[in-house]
């Protein structure tokens, strides 16, 4: 979500004359994106911000502007007084502080004219196109903003604000500017994704835009993510086995396997109900890829909680977990009522046998491939190999000297890990 809103806010300042840097000490304009999910990134994006405290004080027409999460969409007047050395605060998805307050350091006619080119980029939403400029063959594109669940340990409700979906036609005119500038793979995003458009009078819900967006040719593959499992309708998974454009993965977190914790967390379901869920999507679509998140050692997880967790993934082996230690997060339900009584060493071997347990997972998962052939949409070449990934979102890499940038093409495996594949590119065309 961040990475998005950093794109929309880079071509923005683009559109304005504005020049990417390659080195921070050489920038006028400084944005930082902040996500504060876990402690760990908070802290990271503080060091950040510190950081930049005597690069300010050299240059002090140096314009810095911090955004996102830390911000938050209340603001937060802590926050400046804190760190005086930023210019311009602003919420999370929201581009239009500091191209007004850029727009009122120019002279002014030109600030007359900016604020005219202003509306119009914030009109384009995330479509904001750069003159000439290629995009990536996969790019993510925000339809869900915000949240209005309450997951007990989640801050992103606090900061990025209740739900909000936006407009299809909006997304729709996104998609195909990123259409027409060489995407080929969009993503949809939202924290909980499947309920696009509940939130809208007369809209298409999550299956409808899908096949709106479905209907533009140069778009290849489609992919959504977050899913709740509550609001995985069945709708929704017909619409994902029936459109040959959607494909087949699904992220649909579960957190933790104890049915306590669960509720504890206000997840809305068991763990028997998520096994129900799993078996469901791999019934009705042949192949599909699950993704899913876990938090150890949240308020009150005993040894034998956490082994819930364990067998469930034993069990279920899934295609990916991303795995977190809990933090308490300011202003939760957890980080107010429940004490933080698992300690770091313990959610850190909870979270290594999580993690080796995973590995050995997937390196079996992946053996499967082998000598197979898989359809791979190719994105960009790292280290002298091409990278794509497959309808799973396994990820290929193919050594060639073809350019393969924006192409769907059968790899044959040759070789598997855990975390990547390796092929070569079956021949095309043919009788
Ligand atoms: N709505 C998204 C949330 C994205 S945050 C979703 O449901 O997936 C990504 C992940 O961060 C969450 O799924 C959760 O596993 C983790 N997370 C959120 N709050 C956390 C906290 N306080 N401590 C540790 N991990 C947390």
């Amino acid at each position: 979500m961040n990475a998005a809103d950093s794109r929309r806010l880079a071509r923005s300042l683009e559109n304005l004359g504005y020049e990417p840097s390659a080195d921070v000490d050489e920038a006028d304009v400084i944005v930082l994106n902040t996500c504060v999910v876990r402690q760990s990134a908070e802290d990271k994006a503080i060091g950040r911000l510190s950081s930049l405290k005597s690069l300010k004080r050299q240059k002090p027409q140096l314009v810095i502007n911090l955004m996102g999460c830390l911000v938050g969409v209340h603001g937060n007047p802590a926050l400046q007084k804190r760190f005086p050395w930023v210019d311009v605060f602003s919420a999370p998805s929201d581009p239009q502080p500091l191209l007004d307050f850029l727009s009122r350091r120019q002279e002014a006619d030109q600030a007359e004219q900016w604020r005219r080119e202003i509306d119009v980029l914030l009109d384009e939403e995330f479509g904001v196109a750069v003159p000439g400029e290629q995009r990536s063959v996969s790019e993510n594109l925000p339809v869900v903003l915000g949240c209005s669940h309450a997951c007990a340990y989640c801050v992103i409700p606090l900061r990025r604000g209740r739900e909000r979906s936006r407009d299809a036609q909006k997304i729709l005119k996104d998609a195909k500017t990123f259409a027409s500038q060489g995407v080929r793979e969009i993503v949809l995003l939202g924290q909980i994704i499947d309920r696009y458009g509940l939130d809208l009078p007369d809209s298409p819900r999550l299956p409808g835009l899908l096949s709106l967006l479905s209907d533009i040719p140069e778009i290849k593959r489609l992919r959504f993510l977050t899913s709740h499992p509550n609001w995985m309708t069945d709708e929704l998974i017909t619409s994902v086995a029936e459109l040959p454009k959607v494909m087949p993965h699904i992220e649909v977190p579960i957190q933790a396997g104890d049915d306590g914790i669960l509720m504890a967390m206000r997840r809305g379901y068991t763990n028997q109900q998520y096994r129900e869920l799993v078996a469901k999507l791999r019934d009705r679509i042949p192949g599909v890829s699950i993704a899913t998140d876990i938090i150890v050692g949240f308020p009150g997880e005993t040894e034998a909680a956490f082994q819930k967790t364990y067998d469930l993934l034993a069990d279920l082996r899934l295609d990916v977990a991303h795995l977190a230690r809990y933090s308490p997060r300011p202003g939760t339900y957890s980080a107010r009522e429940l004490p933080d009584d698992v300690s770091t060493e313990e959610k850190m071997r909870r979270f290594r046998l999580l993690e080796d347990l995973q590995e050995n997972i997937l390196r079996e998962l992946n053996q499967a491939y082998l000598g197979k052939s898989a359809s791979v949409l190719f994105e960009y070449r790292i280290k002298g190999r091409w990278y794509g990934r497959t309808p799973t979102n396994r990820i290929v890499f193919v050594d060639t000297e073809e350019d393969l940038a924006g192409q769907e093409r059968q790899v044959k495996i040759e070789w598997t890990g855990p975390w990547s594949l390796v092929g070569s590119l079956e021949p095309t065309g043919g009788l």
